[in-house]
């Protein structure tokens, strides 16, 4: 059985199996953020994972998803921008 090692904030190091752990990846999958309960002191935790250990947990076979905190594009935001810099009453384009 594969192991991953990290450390515990109260318990020091601590050894996880894959199904301890879940990743979430940013947009993009090279890094983002892994959490676990923690088997001996059952804190929830979450820590940055950078595009090494994001390799690492993949290739055990951890849980992953990607989330997407922020689903507005810059180019979406320069849109609406120009649109309300054309518009005469901008306040309609919030009415819809
Ligand atoms: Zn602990």
């Amino acid at each position: 059985m594969t192991t991953i090692k990290t450390t515990c904030s109260r318990c020091g190091d601590i050894h996880l199996t894959p199904d301890d752990v879940s990743l979430e990846l940013r947009p993009g999958g090279r890094e983002g953020d892994y959490h676990f309960r923690c088997p001996t002191c059952t804190i929830r935790q979450r820590r940055p994972a950078n595009s090494r250990v994001v390799s690492v947990l993949l290739a055990t076979g951890v849980h992953f998803e990607v989330i997407n905190p922020d689903p507005i594009t810059e180019r979406e935001i320069e849109v609406f921008a120009a649109a309300l810099e054309s518009e005469p009453d901008p306040l309609r384009l919030l009415a819809g």
